[in-house]
């Protein structure tokens, strides 16, 4: 099989032209065709679909448009607390964290714990230190910060009201300087071999330590060579109920479903049901990207090496 494609997210939700600037638009598409190249370079070398999507998160989380790593979401108390999964289609070996502050890459950590760990899913105080164990790269608080996030968070703060970071109640105030999103990659690589990964900040004014659906495996992300890779995002309490991800590759395994129309039966059936706003990526096991989603739009972009690529903000 010599057929590869990756399929990127930026997240989703009130995303329309209207709160948008001609900067800041462009400053969008930029960064998502810079994560899309990375990723797919790594692809056309002949490497592999967990590299590629690592490599292409990587640059996400660096980059402080988007609600992973650097301009991460605010918390209740006023940090950030970031989760981070991946998992490999061939083996079905997978990797999290939830809860972690100062890791600069929260998906480096998700692969050391997929890697080299006996475990799937460590959070908090627990994955900081197995951060620090295996060499993994810390920044000091103000490296995560970003002012537009910061008010944000201001105007949730002494509310209990929690959100999307792209899905206010006083839109009209926080839009014009608002940049979203959790970020998730999938990938095919030229050996037949399907990954899939999400980070997030989760939302802002989360607390009780909240965890939402990016770092479940299942829920918010989930491979399989057998179906599909996925990556979610948007509400995370819906797509937990749903089980959203691995719902998707159920459909095409036990209901002969194509990608596209599984996640059309989640995403626009199920998740709406239950008032899920949102959307997803992902790839087939013949490398065929659907990209679905039922909020106003989904920073999202796929290439794949039939020459089909795309990069869209809005429905
Ligand atoms: N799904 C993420 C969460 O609930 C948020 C997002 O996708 O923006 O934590």
């Amino acid at each position: 099989m010599s057929r590869f494609t990756l399929a990127i997210h930026g997240g989703a939700g009130t995303i329309v032209p209207e709160d948008m600037t001609p900067d800041l638009e462009a400053a969008y598409l930029l960064s998502l065709k810079a994560a899309l190249n990375a990723g797919y370079a790594v692809l056309e070398e002949g490497g592999s679909a967990v590299n590629a999507i690592k490599s292409t998160i990587v640059l996400m989380e660096d980059n402080i448009l988007f609600n992973a790593g650097r301009g991460a979401v605010f918390t209740k108390k006023g940090v950030q607390e970031m989760d981070a999964a991946v998992m490999d289609g061939k083996t079905l070996k997978a990797g999290a964290v939830a809860g972690v502050r100062n890791v600069r890459n929260p998906i480096e950590l998700a692969m050391e714990v997929m890697l080299n760990s006996n475990h799937v899913f460590l959070s908090g105080k627990g994955a900081n230190d197995f951060a620090i164990k295996q060499g993994i790269k810390l920044e000091p608080d103000e490296y995560f910060f970003s002012q537009f996030r910061y008010d944000q968070w201001k105007e949730l703060r002494d509310s209990d009201k929690y959100s999307l970071d792209h899905t206010h109640q006083r839109l009209e105030e926080l839009m014009k300087d608002k940049k979203f999103g959790t970020v998730g990659a999938v990938a095919l690589d030229r050996n037949g071999n399907l990954a899939a990964a999400t980070s997030t900040g989760g939302m802002t004014n989360k607390k009780y330590g909240r965890i939402g659906d990016s770092p479940i495996i299942g829920c918010g992300t989930y491979a399989n060579n057998k179906t599909c890779g996925i990556s979610c995002t948007g509400h995370g309490e819906m797509f937990i109920r749903t089980v959203a991800a691995y719902d998707v590759s159920c459909l095409m395994e036990y209901k002969n479903m194509s990608l596209e129309e599984a996640m059309v039966e989640v995403v626009q059936k199920k998740l709406v049901a239950i008032g899920g706003e949102g959307g997803m990526i992902g790839v087939d096991h013949h490398g065929k990207p659907a990209l679905v989603f039922n909020s106003k739009g989904m920073y999202r972009a796929y290439k794949t090496s039939e020459k089909e690529e795309l990069i869209a903000l809005y429905q």
